[in-house]
């Protein structure tokens, strides 16, 4: 089985190339999904989160409301931190597990593992390669504004607050660069498959 670490900025297109990789077959795995079951209700992580933010992080139906955390966190880097230092851990336990998994039930060939802050958070060594989508700014700004309603200014203030492409990809071993329109991603991606996941799929943890 080989493990693949999608990682890039955001809407840089991240969950496309997941896409695309499922279509050809890879088992894809969200580390935002994850990271939400961490803090579940009844899990440690909730009673941490609890105990750092207050019980005004908590929604009516007892879990937290990741829309009033991310508000407290955001733009606050001591409590983004605290944050983290919670749930981050829990993350990498989950993945590890989730790998291990997929590793003994013998069905995957390719684990694609999507994690927005996988060099921030060090989970680089839970994979066998890492590829990072980078899109430029302007395709970046223009997309989310026109697909999520998201005005310019916010998104260029979360891009600075983030790696920049440049850092992403001297750690990264692919670069899908995600600069023209969707089909062109698609052909990447496909390329990319071709020339890498059939001769990297054999032999290294398999057998
Ligand atoms: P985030 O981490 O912010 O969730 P992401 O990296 O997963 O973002 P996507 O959700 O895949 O990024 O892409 C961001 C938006 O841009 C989406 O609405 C997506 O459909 C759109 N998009 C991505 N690539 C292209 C493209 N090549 N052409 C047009 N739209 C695109």
């Amino acid at each position: 089985m080989l493990t693949i670490g999608l990682t890039g900025g955001i809407g840089s297109g991240k969950s496309e190339v997941a896409d695309i990789l499922r279509e050809l077959g890879a088992q894809v795995i969200d580390a935002d999904l994850v990271g939400h079951e961490t803090y579940r209700r009844g899990e440690p992580a909730w009673d941490q989160v609890v105990e750092a933010f207050g019980s005004g992080v908590v929604g009516q139906d007892g879990e937290i409301d990741r829309g009033r955390l991310g508000r407290i966190v955001f733009g606050d880097p001591d409590s983004l931190k605290r944050l983290t230092d919670i749930v981050w851990p829990r993350i990498r336990e989950g993945l590890e597990k989730r790998i291990t998994r997929e590793r003994d039930n013998g069905d995957t060939t390719v684990l694609v593992v999507e994690a927005a802050v996988l060099f921030e958070a060090g989970w680089d060594r839970l994979f066998d390669e890492i590829w990072v989508v980078t899109a430029p700014e302007a395709d970046v700004l223009e997309r989310l504004e026109r697909q999520r309603n998201q005005k310019p200014a916010q998104t260029r203030a979360r891009l600075r607050a983030q790696m920049t492409n440049e850092e992403r990809e001297q750690r990264a071993d692919v670069t899908v660069r995600n600069d023209e329109d969707r089909a062109a991603l698609a052909a990447t991606v496909r390329q990319l498959w071709t020339d890498r996941v059939p001769n990297r799929t054999q032999g290294r943890h398999d057998g």
